[in-house]
């Protein structure tokens, strides 16, 4: 009897692990064609400093796929991560974020902004790395000081030395470097005072609660803390309240990123509500 049972789970699960395979293999074939197709595309959400004004951006990729809708990089970023798809749709991310420094440096009211792309550890990771953004940068023109690049502590689970190496490469060619969720990895602090980055990037796990728990409250005032100790500059992100907001600038946090102040939105929703100043 307990063996029939068994049986019957069994063939209950395997139709739904063909299932998920089936569905991951059309999704990863369909990732293959987004970029020849222009499927991918760039939202960007405001960053701003201690008075509101808009400093910065940070593009976030985004998937219009045909039949499947607007899909959100947390649902293709990892497969295409596992399947090294992450390359050519990183590289096409890049140029797409120098080209819209390009044009922003064109108007008055966004000449100003900086623009922060997420890179992956698997980008960083390629022997051409370094060559890929400085031929880049002249493709484009862009001012490299405007160009920020997010990482997170994953890369320092690499070559170290050679990541190290290419960060500095990098920050030679006049990018700098922001360390993404910042307080989520483990990353060692000996590394991270060896790492060229010019800003923390507090997660926003620990905003989420900082108000209610002290353990997130005292984690964001000790990155704080490291900041100002290592002269790197610090911003929250995900602040969605005000309560949030005043806290953390009465921590010391000068630069903000949240749905308080604006989501992520099409590059052209983005370039208009500056150019009008209206709220995002
Ligand atoms: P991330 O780089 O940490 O980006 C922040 C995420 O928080 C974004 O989600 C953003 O829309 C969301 N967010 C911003 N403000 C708030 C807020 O106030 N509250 C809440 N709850 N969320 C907020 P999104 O756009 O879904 O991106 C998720 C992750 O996907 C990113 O996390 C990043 O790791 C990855 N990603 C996005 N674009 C790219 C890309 O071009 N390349 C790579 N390699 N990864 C990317
Ligand atoms: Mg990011
Ligand atoms: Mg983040
Ligand atoms: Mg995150």
């Amino acid at each position: 009897q307990a063996k029939q049972a068994g049986r019957n789970v069994i063939r209950a699960f395997i139709p739904e692990m063909q299932e998920t395979l089936n569905f991951r293999a059309s999704l990863e074939s369909d990732l293959r064609n987004a970029l020849e197709r222009n499927e991918l595309i760039l939202h960007y959400q405001v960053q701003v400093d201690a008075s509101g004004q808009p400093v910065g951006a940070e593009a976030l990729i985004r998937w219009n796929q045909a039949e499947r809708g607007m899909i959100p990089p947390a649902e293709f970023i990892p497969l295409a991560e596992e399947t090294g798809l992450i390359l050519p749709i990183g590289h096409w991310v890049l140029k797409q974020g120098c080209k819209t420094l390009v044009d922003w440096a064109k108007h008055p009211e966004t000449r100003m902004l900086r623009l922060a792309v997420n890179i992956s550890s698997r980008q960083l990771s390629q022997a051409d790395f370094v060559a890929q953004v400085s031929t880049l940068l002249a493709e484009t023109g862009v001012n490299p000081a405007r160009l920020k690049l997010e990482i997170t502590e994953s890369v320092i689970l690499d070559n170290v030395e050679d990541t190290i190496a290419k960060m500095h490469a990098v920050r030679d060619l006049g990018v700098n470097f922001s360390m993404d969720d910042f307080g989520t990895g483990y990353s060692s602090l000996s590394y991270l005072q060896k790492l060229p980055l010019e800003q923390l990037k507090i997660d926003q796990s620990f905003v989420r609660n900082m108000a209610f728990n002290k353990h997130d409250s005292a984690i964001i005032r000790t990155i704080l803390a490291l900041g100002k100790n290592l002269t790197l500059n610090v911003i929250a992100e995900g602040v969605e309240t005000e309560i949030q907001r005043e806290y953390l600038a009465s921590f010391g946090c000068q630069v903000f990123q949240g749905y308080l102040f604006g989501k992520p939105v099409s590059a052209d929703e983005f370039k208009q509500s500056l150019l009008k100043k209206s709220p995002l």
